[in-house]
């Protein structure tokens, strides 16, 4: 396959660079010039608990891009979609099929005013992957990825991006569930990216400490009870169980809300608990708690930004 991936950061080079190992044509674009030159010159260095690897990629600026890819992978913050896409536009052709794997919700809806639905795969990952520095990203741990065309049903476009996902190493499977996924994972994230990035706590102390777990629960609780609504069946205990289990095993990590917050950059808190509360009002429900936070993560940007 030809594959374009726009928004060449953390996640984009792992993706990109695993599906290029694989055989596929891949071009990584992006708008970082230090980072693209570092790739066509030394070669995008991934590191894993295996060890760290050295692949040949093609880096552009997104607005160099040629061709028409069979796959453009969206893996910008989601932020910035809109403006990759509208510089991504004549790339698209009329078979180029989009895959979101992006945080948050409202990313098919974003694609959407570029490709029509049929023409969207939607899904959720959590590998973890972090940008080191210009041509290197590090990804330590396994995950799953779970992926559905944003119309509803299997094709045969979508069986073979599976594919190629899965053999690029990243556990891909096809779930008419995905919407559920979705918002299991953006209760999750509403959880625990804003609170510790407005307590500036890491993982490990918002779960040794009891009021900042009772925050955290009730932000899975308002979500899980918006998708409920919605007529999803996302699953609460699941998130509050993943919720416990990452307090344990992730005790050290910032998430990265936290580190945006710290670095004094833009985060993604518009399509997370931002959105919620977005979606609660359609529905008639209140998420007082996710508003608080939704609020609090904006005055902390909007301290620094102007
Ligand atoms: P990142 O900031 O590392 O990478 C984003 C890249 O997009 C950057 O290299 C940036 O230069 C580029 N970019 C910005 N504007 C652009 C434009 N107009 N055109 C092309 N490129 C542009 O972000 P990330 O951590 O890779 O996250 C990407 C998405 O994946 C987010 O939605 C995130 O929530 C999600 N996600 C991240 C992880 C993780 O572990 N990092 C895991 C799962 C999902």
């Amino acid at each position: 396959m030809y594959i374009v991936v726009v928004g060449a950061g953390a996640m984009g080079c792992l993706f990109g660079g695993f599906l290029q190992e694989k055989g596929h044509r891949v071009v990584l674009a992006d708008v970082w010039r230090q980072h693209i030159e570092e790739m066509n010159t030394n070669g995008l260095r991934i590191e894993t608990s295996q060890g760290e690897r050295k692949i040949r990629v093609s880096a552009k600026f997104i607005h160099e891009v040629e061709g028409q890819p069979d796959l453009l992978i969206i893996f910008t913050k989601t932020f910035h979609t809109e403006n990759a896409l509208k510089t991504a536009k004549g790339i698209i052709g009329n078979e180029t099929v989009v895959l979101t794997l992006q945080n948050g919700l409202g990313n098919v809806e974003t694609i959407e005013k570029f490709v029509p639905r049929e023409r969207i795969i939607a899904g959720i990952t959590n590998f973890p992957s972090d940008l080191i520095g210009p041509g290197m990203v590090r990804s330590l741990g396994y995950g799953e990825t779970i992926i559905m065309q944003a119309h509803g049903e299997i094709t045969p476009q979508l069986e073979k991006v599976r594919q190629a996902l899965n053999d690029a190493g990243f556990n891909c499977k096809i779930s008419k569930e995905v919407f559920d996924s979705i918002w299991e994972k953006v209760a999750f994230n509403a959880a625990m990216n804003s609170v510790t990035a407005v307590t500036g706590l890491t993982v490990g102390q918002l779960g040794a400490n009891p009021e900042g777990v009772k925050l955290a629960r009730r932000i899975v609780e308002e979500a899980i009870a918006v998708a409920g609504k919605k007529g999803l069946g996302a699953n609460k205990e699941a998130v509050l169980n993943t919720l416990e289990r990452v307090f344990v095993e992730h005790a050290g990590h910032k998430p990265s809300m936290l580190q945006d917050i710290l670095a004094r950059r833009k985060t993604e808190i518009e399509a997370i608990n931002c959105a919620i509360v977005k979606e609660a009002e359609k529905e008639g429900i209140p998420t007082p708690t996710t508003e608080v936070l939704c609020s609090l993560v904006r005055i902390l940007e909007q301290s620094y930004q102007n």
